[in-house]
């Protein structure tokens, strides 16, 4: 159980459920059917157990029902999504070839599709069940549509941040006056690492916020300014001093 803010700050908590959405990428399970084709799901064998471990593809997603605002972790990143309403508009979901497809769940759905899809493999349960809503997501990863079951637009979400942890990260759970420090991407050091890129906002260990002007060694060296001091002073600073990087100013 745990608690994470929206992308509107509201408090999300998933201990009965609320806030929790299975989503998975299409596309993962056409793939994961060349590999494994004679899979079947069952009790021994669930949806989720396909994508667990698996490197982009085993999401995280909170949904805020105060402002319908969505937040997904995924390796070491989370993606902030806030909702955009639509009037009624034509556009239809095969106008979105290009776009990854994604089907996604409410917590309180999820039990109706596990029983549908006993028996079958993952690839004819996602084609086959009918969910309210199919999902596109656009190649950079910043929009998201939802498609109502005729196939148009019904509404859709725009990414209001991104940010990536350093898997060296500590970070501390406070309990009372106790302070438990603890490492929640540990299991990423040697696998993957975050991207520094120019504009974006570095989070230091030691609590300044530098915004990365240019890369003087990817991987090893950054220059920026500190932008909570006057004149914004540039410094130098090292990938180790780095606890995250996002998008936008926001304290993580
Ligand atoms: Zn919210």
């Amino acid at each position: 159980m745990a608690h994470a803010s929206c992308p509107n700050g509201h408090d999300m908590w998933n201990g009965d459920g609320t806030p929790v959405v299975w989503a998975y990428r299409v596309g993962y399970f056409r793939e994961y059917m060349e590999a494994v084709p004679e899979c079947i799901l069952d009790d021994d064998w669930q949806i989720y157990d396909c994508t667990e471990y698996e490197p982009g593809e085993d999401l995280d997603c909170w949904y805020c029902e105060k402002c319908k605002g969505l937040v997904v972790y995924v390796d070491i990143a989370r993606l902030d999504y806030k909702r955009i309403p639509y009037d009624p508009v034509h556009a239809k979901i095969d106008q979105f070839k290009t776009w990854e497809d994604f089907i996604a769940l409410r917590d309180r759905e999820f039990e109706a599709f596990q029983e549908f899809y006993q028996g079958k493999s993952p690839l004819e349960a996602i084609e086959q069940y009918p969910f309210k809503y199919r999902y596109k997501v656009s190649p950079d990863l910043r929009v998201i549509f939802a498609f109502n079951k005729k196939g148009y637009l019904s509404f859709g979400y725009e990414r209001s941040n991104w940010t990536e942890f350093s898997p060296s990260a500590e970070m501390y759970l406070t309990a009372g006056n106790t302070k438990v420090p603890y490492n929640p991407y540990r299991w990423a050091v040697g696998k993957m690492d975050i991207e520094v890129r120019i504009g974006w906002y570095a989070h230091l260990k030691d609590k300044r916020t530098i915004q990365i002007e240019s890369i003087i060694q990817n991987g090893k060296e950054y220059r920026g300014r500190d932008i909570n001091l006057e004149d914004k002073p540039f410094i130098v600073i090292a990938h180790s001093d780095i606890l995250s990087i996002s998008e936008c100013d926001t304290n993580t």
